[in-house]
Parts: C-alpha cells; structure tokens; sequence
C-alpha cells in the first residue's frame, strides 16, 4: 500500500511518544487519529520533570518544529546533579550546569504533554476510547477493537499506549516483568528552604545498602521525588496507598539511620505517597515486522526509568512519522523504522538494565539520575 496523505493511520496512546508521532504525521500532511484511553488532556496529574537530550528528545522536538517553544519552557539550571551523604547530608558530588549548557535541560512533563497537544490539530485526539485489541489482517491492513466493542480498521496501527501495551499483544507474546526495585513518589509543594537547600536546582540523590532519596526541583518551586528500594514484587502487601501514615511509617523505618533532613522528604510530603514499582520488558525485546502495526515508546522497549524512556518514545514518534511521509509504502515505512529504532532501543536498554544495579549500588557518584 502506498503512503499518501489519505493513508489512515491510528496511534493508540496519547503519552509523549504518540503525540510526537502525530505532530510530525500532521507537519506532513498525513491524516491521523489518536485514540487515548484517559477522558481528557488533565483526567490526571502527569508526574515530574523530565530531562531532553541533545541527541533524542531534542532531535524529535526540532523534527517537530517545537524546539524554540520547548526551550522558553525549558530549566537549564535544572541538571544540576548533586549527591549528598545519606547520614550526614555531606555533599559527595555537585554539577552545576555551565551556563551554556543545553545538553538536556529540564520540562515539566505536564508542560511538554501540553506543549504537544496544542501543536495538534483540533480533534486529533479521541478521549475516552480505550483499545482492546488489534487484529492484523491478510491484506496488510488492521483492525481495532475498542472497549465499547466497536471496530475500525486502518492502513496502520501504531502502538504507543505505553508499558501494558494492548497493541503489542498483535506482535509479541511478552509481557513486563518485575524489576525487583520499587519507586514510592512524594511531593513537596511548598518545600520549606531545607527540603529546597537540599534538592539545589535540579537533582539530588542519597543512597546506601541498597536504599536511595531522589529529589528532583520541577517548575513553580515544586519538589518531587522517590524513595527507591529493592523489594519483593509483594513488599506492601497489607500496606493501604490511601493511608499515607501508614506509607510514611513503613518508609520511615526502611530509612531509619538517616539524616533528619533527608527523612524530612519522607515526612512532610503533602497528599499521598504513589507506588511504582519497576517493570521492564526483557532485553532484547524484538519481533517480525508486519505492514499494519508497530509499536512505539514504552509499548516497545519497557526500560528503567534512568532519563531515557521519554526521550525514546518521543525520536520513535518523530523517526516513525518521517518514515511513513518519505518511504513509498506503509510495509516499507514500518522495516525502515524499526530497522532504526530495535537496535538502539535493545542498545540502550541493556545500558539501563546495568543503570539500574548501579543505581543503588554504594558508589554515590554512579548512574545518580
Ligand atoms: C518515576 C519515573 C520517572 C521517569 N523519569 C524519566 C525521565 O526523567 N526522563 C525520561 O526520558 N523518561 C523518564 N521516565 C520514563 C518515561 O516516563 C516513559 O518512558 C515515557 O512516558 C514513555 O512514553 P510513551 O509515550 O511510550 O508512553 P506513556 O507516556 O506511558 O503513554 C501511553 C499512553 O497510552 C494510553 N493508553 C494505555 N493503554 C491504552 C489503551 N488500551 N487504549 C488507549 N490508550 C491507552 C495511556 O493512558 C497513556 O496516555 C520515567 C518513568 C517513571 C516511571
């Protein structure tokens, strides 16, 4: 099938990766649909902040045509990285940024999701449509199945609806496995000047025997972070998220040895504690190109969350939709792309997998963010 301007294309998944695809299909003047399973744009808080890379997330945002309106938004100041001593709050280790240093200044993700939507055309996103599934079908083409039981069939389907993917069921078999390491989110809205001396303009971490406190600076004096662990995939069992006492107290005595001011992350949170507990496809994660369907972001290349992931899903997008406006046929677009993007993904993956052992390693200074 040939790749014209009427080539029906659905991304499902209206996270970074699926919207960069979107708007670089639409800079094309492809016609695209993406079908969200969340009811609007701010059906829920997006997270934290979000570093772009010279060499990923900045490649996508100028393929977009979103650099400059990224850079008025972006925080230079915020990759500041900074390692303190987790019982005596001593700092180890503190980069501060060059003034001139765009190697990958901070966003908020709301922000950047934000920025990404507006550059849409209106009514480029369905909300509320949740996918079920996706069948490939003999003439190339696919179906999608919505929740409601409705079906539309399209010349491509790309999958970008994240870490448990429906649309990667049509490819692969594999499903996430645990990590064996769990992230606990905390927030601190009005961060007294301790909780903000700490943190400095970008990041901190403390970490020993296996435990580590990221703090990380977001846009409007907020701070946001994770109290990171090993722990059995079962770690909270009979522990309730929606009793944040509870939370702190379990935390609290994980950490127990460390300094008031770091624990201080952990008792003056305001709102409720967020359980991440790590999942990551296995590496390598490939499999057999088909014409109708392929995967994007998380949906392709579940990794550690070590400052990558956006940054992937969002050069897949923009690779995927150059791809699909410059090779002659959808089949031949989706081999392009992929033939791009498995090797760097499996690549940068396997460095993760290693970041993340080292990440609570005792070594203060290594893979920090
Ligand atoms: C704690 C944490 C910190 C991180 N920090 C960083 C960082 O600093 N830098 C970085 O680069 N990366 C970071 N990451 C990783 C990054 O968040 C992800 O890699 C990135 O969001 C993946 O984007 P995506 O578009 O592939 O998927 P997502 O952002 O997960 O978007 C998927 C979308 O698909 C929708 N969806 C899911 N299922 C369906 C369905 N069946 N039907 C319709 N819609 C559906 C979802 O609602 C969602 O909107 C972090 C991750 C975590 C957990």
């Amino acid at each position: 099938m040939n790749t014209t301007a009427t080539t029906k294309i659905a991304i499902v998944g209206a996270g970074l990766g699926g919207l960069a695809c979107a708007r670089v299909l639409q800079l094309h003047g492809h016609a695209v649909t993406v079908f969200e399973q969340e009811a609007s744009a701010d059906a829920r808080p997006q997270g934290g902040t979000l570093d772009m890379h010279g060499d990923t997330g900045q490649v996508a945002l100028r393929t977009a045509g979103l650099h400059e309106t990224w850079r008025a938004l972006a925080r230079p100041e915020g990759q500041q990285m900074r390692a303190v001593d987790p019982h005596t709050t001593d700092v180890l280790m503190d980069e501060v940024p060059a003034e001139d240093d765009e190697s990958k200044p901070e966003i908020d993700r709301g922000q950047l999701r934000g920025l990404l939507l507006d550059s849409l055309s209106p009514g480029t996103v369905q909300w509320d449509r949740t996918t079920d599934d996706v069948t490939p079908l003999p003439d190339g083409t696919a179906r999608l199945r919505f929740t409601d039981g409705t079906t539309e069939n399209f010349d491509l389907v790309v999958g970008a609806d994240g870490a448990w993917s429906r649309v990667r069921r049509a490819l692969t078999g594999v499903r996430p496995e645990y990590s064996g390491v769990a992230f606990v989110e905390f927030g601190l809205d009005d961060a007294d000047r301790r909780h903000a001396a700490l943190t400095g303009q970008g990041t901190m971490v403390a970490k020993i025997d296996g435990n580590a406190i990221f703090a990380q600076r977001n846009s409007n004096g907020h701070i946001r972070g994770y109290a990171v662990f090993h722990a059995p995939e079962d770690w909270h069992a009979g522990l309730d998220f929606a009793d944040t006492g509870a939370v702190r107290e379990a935390l609290l005595e994980r950490y127990v040895g460390w300094h008031p001011e770091l624990l201080g992350f952990l008792r003056d949170n305001d709102g409720a504690f967020t359980h991440r507990p790590l999942y990551v496809l296995p590496v390598p994660h490939a499999w057999t190109s088909i014409p109708g369907v392929t995967l994007l972001g998380d949906a392709a290349h579940l990794m550690p969350p070590l400052g990558v992931g956006a940054n992937l899903a969002m050069l897949d997008g923009t690779d995927l939709a150059t791809a699909l406006a410059t090779a002659p046929t959808v089949g031949e677009a989706v081999r392009i792309y992929e033939a791009r993007m498995l090797p760097r993904s499996i690549e940068t993956a396997a460095a993760c997998q290693q970041g993340l052992i080292d990440l609570l390693s005792d070594d203060p200074w290594e893979q920090a963010a």
